[in-house]
């Protein structure tokens, strides 16, 4: 069968540091995947391969089978990849409803332009990661790190996406956030989305992964269960330093 994401390869060098090393891994559709290892192992740098932000030295990245590496950012997003960051983005200037509207653009430009934004599709979606009527018409720096990763959510989600890649989908959040954040993720996963996730908090990944892939710079040093993952001596030396 083939898989919905494939990483066959890839290596990607800013300077003298090989960030991504030969790194090969796959991605079922329906599955969710964490993908972890330590600070600057190259976590990061994979997921903004997969999105076309950085360019491969060499390998590939195959969607449903279709090498994309050669695509811009936005096509890939076309075909059903999406993203958050470590860091949230969003566009400061404009509300919650506005930046849910960025999201669905790519798809509904032509509705957009002809008939106008379609409030009960924002609203829809903003419903769909937890907010309420009334916060459409905030602003991002009035929201709390678990809003913005909402936000975030709901971005992913507007694009119609087949997979997304959370990275550090749980930092700085407190432990009700986490909560409802994995609720959200859960949700998602029982109706059948794919997910790549990296997370540092290994107690909150845990339960919301079927697999693990393991990297540390920029190689795959152990993938399968959690539970086997983390009792591998090369995971135990590298990850947890001992
Ligand atoms: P963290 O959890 O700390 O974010 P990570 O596993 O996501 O780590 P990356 O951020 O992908 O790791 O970084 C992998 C390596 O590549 C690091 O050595 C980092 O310094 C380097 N690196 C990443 N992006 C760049 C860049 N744009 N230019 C130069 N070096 C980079």
């Amino acid at each position: 069968m083939t898989a919905l994401l494939e990483v066959d390869r890839a290596v990607k060098r800013f300077g003298g540091i090989s960030a991504v090393n030969d790194l090969s891994f796959k991605v079922e559709a329906g599955e969710s995947l964490g993908l972890i290892g330590p600070n600057g192992a190259g976590k990061t740098t994979v997921f903004s391969l997969i999105m076309g932000e950085h360019r491969l030295n060499s390998g590939a990245i195959r969607l449903n089978g279709t090498d994309i590496s050669a695509l811009p950012t936005y096509e890939r997003i076309k075909r059903g990849v999406a993203r958050t960051y470590q860091v949230p983005r969003p566009f400061s200037e404009i509300n919650v409803a506005e930046n849910i509207r960025v999201g669905l653009m790519p798809d509904s430009l032509r509705l957009m332009l002809t008939e106008g934004p379609d409030p009960d599709a924002e609203l829809e979606l903003a419903r769909s990661v937890g907010f309420g009527p009334a916060d459409l018409e905030r602003k991002p720096s009035q929201l709390s790190m678990g809003d913005l990763r909402k936000l975030e959510l709901a971005r992913t989600l507007a694009t119609a996406p087949q997979i997304i890649l959370l990275d550090e989908v749980f930092a700085g959040l407190t432990v009700g956030e986490i909560a409802q954040i994995s609720d959200l993720i859960a949700r998602k996963r029982a109706e059948g989305m794919t997910f790549v996730i990296v997370s540092h908090d290994l107690r909150s990944l845990q339960p919301l992964i079927d697999r693990a892939v393991v990297m540390t710079f920029g190689q795959v040093i152990a993938e399968g269960s959690f539970e086997s993952v983390m009792s591998d001596e090369k995971v135990r030396a590298a990850y947890l330093g001992h």
